[in-house]
């Protein structure tokens, strides 16, 4: 919806007809909330697990000095609640970066059947921990885009990262090359990443995407998850002139497929 508002004192009668001059407001407001949702999200995110750490400062201090069990277990809380603080940064700086580079496309040669082979290698002990299976299938020949190797890299760890702690046991990576994709017109390369999970109902779907949404909030904080994969995702696939789909329904599993012109 459009909101407009009207300027007083610009408006001006011309041969009997009344010229109200109205200014587009929508955009701007719009940027200003996000702008706030932003940081009160940031904030939010940071003060969890600072005020976690906090706490078990003051417990170590107290009580649980003299208690070397008690005192290790606390301390294995505290550098998770570091690494969690320590990942929430390093996802912001990587989303600052691809915002901020968006119009630009990046013009290397990057084999693509080489980079989701190793994503998959180095997932294979996160999915071997949750008894995850995972599939490549890939053409015998390599398929190359134009782009930018350590962005597309961190594209394809998301997604499959995402279907190791999201999906059920089985994880399929299938990628594809069409000489004329009809999402972007133009010769391009499918990778679709699917899993057997327990799916995401439609409501998510359209704010997938978005900064810090949730589908499972208990599950992606339970699951490290910062909330920032799926936006970082976005932003790299838009920079590459690519297309970005979910399809899923609940108990059916997810499909994510990324479309990259060549
Ligand atoms: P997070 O850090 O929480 O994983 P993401 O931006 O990567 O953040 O994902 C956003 C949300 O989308 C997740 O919190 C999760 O609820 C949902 N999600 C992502 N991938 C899947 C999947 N394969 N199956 C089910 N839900 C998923």
């Amino acid at each position: 919806s459009v909101t407009l508002r009207y300027v007083p004192g610009i408006g001006a009668v011309a041969g009997g007809a009344v010229l109200a001059c109205f200014e587009d407001i929508t955009e701007r407001e719009q940027a200003g909330q996000m702008r706030r949702d932003f940081v009160g999200n940031v904030s939010h995110e940071l003060r969890t697990p600072l005020t976690a750490l906090i706490g078990f400062i003051e417990t170590l201090r107290g009580p649980a000095k003299e208690d070397a069990a008690a005192r290790d277990r606390f301390l294995t809380i505290m550098e998770g609640e570091a690494s969690r603080m320590n990942r929430l940064v390093g996802d912001l700086l990587s989303l600052n970066r691809v915002e901020s580079e968006e119009r630009v496309r990046p013009r290397e040669k990057v084999d693509l059947t080489g980079h989701l082979a190793s994503t998959l290698k180095t997932l294979t002990p996160v999915a071997e921990a949750r008894g995850t299976t995972m599939v490549l299938e890939a053409p015998d020949e390599p398929v190359f885009v134009t782009g930018d190797p350590d962005q597309l890299q961190q594209v394809f760890t998301n997604l499959v990262e995402n279907a190791v702690k999201y999906g059920g046991d089985q994880v399929r990576v299938v990628l594809t090359y069409t000489e004329r994709d009809p999402a972007v017109r133009a010769p391009a390369a499918r990778v679709q990443v699917i899993d057997n999970g327990p799916g995401i109902d439609a409501i998510h779907l359209p704010r997938l995407t978005e900064r810090f949404y949730r589908a499972d909030s208990h599950r992606s904080r339970e699951m490290g998850g910062t909330g920032l994969g799926l936006a970082i995702v976005k932003h790299i696939v838009n920079r590459h002139r690519g297309r970005l789909r979910v399809e899923s329904e609940l108990g059916q599993g997810a499909v994510f497929t990324v479309i990259l012109p060549e």
